[in-house]
């Protein structure tokens, strides 16, 4: 732990990293008190095809309230969470409140919907992920195509061979599997046609750019062109105003998600949502 020496030789902590401290003591101890008292809940967010304006799938966005039921930012909470190491009770609430919602939609309109999960890559070091996914999706009788999960690149690119594996097993299993927020990780192309995806989400930050920045724009298209190239569905992030639909749909994305179609919203509001869409 960063501390200074202060000239009487006891150490102290500088305001700043006793803030952080706090903070991070303050959000652990949060994510434990959600765990055991229902404080976590899924919202989803619309997946909008852009050939024919319809959506078959959400993404899956965690929520942690505290007690006055204000929602703390995963943002915030994720990377607390892989580093105090419950991530992995996390996720694996996660996988079990999205299967338990698919099997919830099972008999209603919403039976075909895909829900794509977000995993962090240390969920994937653990060697028995795939096979818990896959228990779990079946313990709730579903079939693994109704369930997805997103990796952002340095999760998977920097991952050895057995965490290739679990996506492997993943993929066969016909569990769909994205990469998410491409093009902010130091990726390699040719990684990306080794690895078992089949998808990219362009982060949002390229879509924000391209419209003043033609380097952005440039780069977006070359991401659109690899992916297509490689046989890969394509969206892009943060779609917010119609000129920017307008553009991924010129430039041939598969499908976008943003707010300009939907918040990430709750279970319960998911179906009026589809229906009027
Ligand atoms: P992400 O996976 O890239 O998710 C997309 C984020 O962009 C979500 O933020 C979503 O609300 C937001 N978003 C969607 N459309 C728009 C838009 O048009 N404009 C803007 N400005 N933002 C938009 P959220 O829900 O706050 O999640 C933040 C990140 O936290 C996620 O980024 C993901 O990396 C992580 N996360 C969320 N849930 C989970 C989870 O269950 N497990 C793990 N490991 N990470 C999660
Ligand atoms: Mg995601
Ligand atoms: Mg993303
Ligand atoms: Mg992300």
């Amino acid at each position: 732990q960063a501390k200074e020496t202060g000239k009487n030789g006891l150490c102290f902590y500088t305001p700043d990293i006793n803030d952080r401290l706090v903070h991070y003591q303050e959000i652990t101890n949060l994510l434990r008190e959600a765990l055991t008292n229902d404080g976590l809940e899924l919202a989803f967010q619309p997946q909008i095809s852009l050939t024919e304006r319809k959506s078959d799938s959400c993404e899956a966005l965690l929520r942690c309230f505290n007690g006055q039921s204000r929602a703390v930012s995963p943002a915030v909470f994720i990377p607390v969470a892989e580093k105090s190491g419950l991530i992995n009770r996390i996720g694996e609430w996660v996988i079990e409140a999205a299967c338990k919602q698919l099997s919830a939609w099972k008999k209603t309109p919403l039976s075909n919907l895909r829900v794509d999960i977000n995993l962090s890559g240390r969920q994937l070091t653990n060697p028995h992920l795939a096979s818990h996914i896959l228990e779990t999706v079946s313990r709730y009788n579903l079939e693994p195509h109704q369930l997805g999960v997103e990796l952002t690149e340095n999760e998977v690119f920097g991952s050895d061979e057995s965490q290739t594996k679990q996506l492997e097993k993943l993929k066969q299993a016909g569990v769909h599997i994205s990469i998410d927020d491409f093009g902010t990780g130091h990726s390699s192309l040719v990684y990306l046609r080794k690895l078992p995806v089949c998808g990219i989400k362009i982060d949002r930050s390229f879509l924000k750019h391209a419209m003043q920045n033609s380097a952005d724009m440039a780069i977006m298209k070359a991401m659109v062109t690899v992916g297509h190239s490689l046989g890969l569905s394509v969206l892009v992030e943060g779609v917010e105003t119609d000129e920017q639909a307008q553009l991924v749909t010129d430039l041939g994305c598969d499908f976008a998600q943003g707010f300009l179609y939907a918040k990430p919203m709750p279970a319960n509001k998911v179906a009026e949502f589809l229906a009027s869409f």
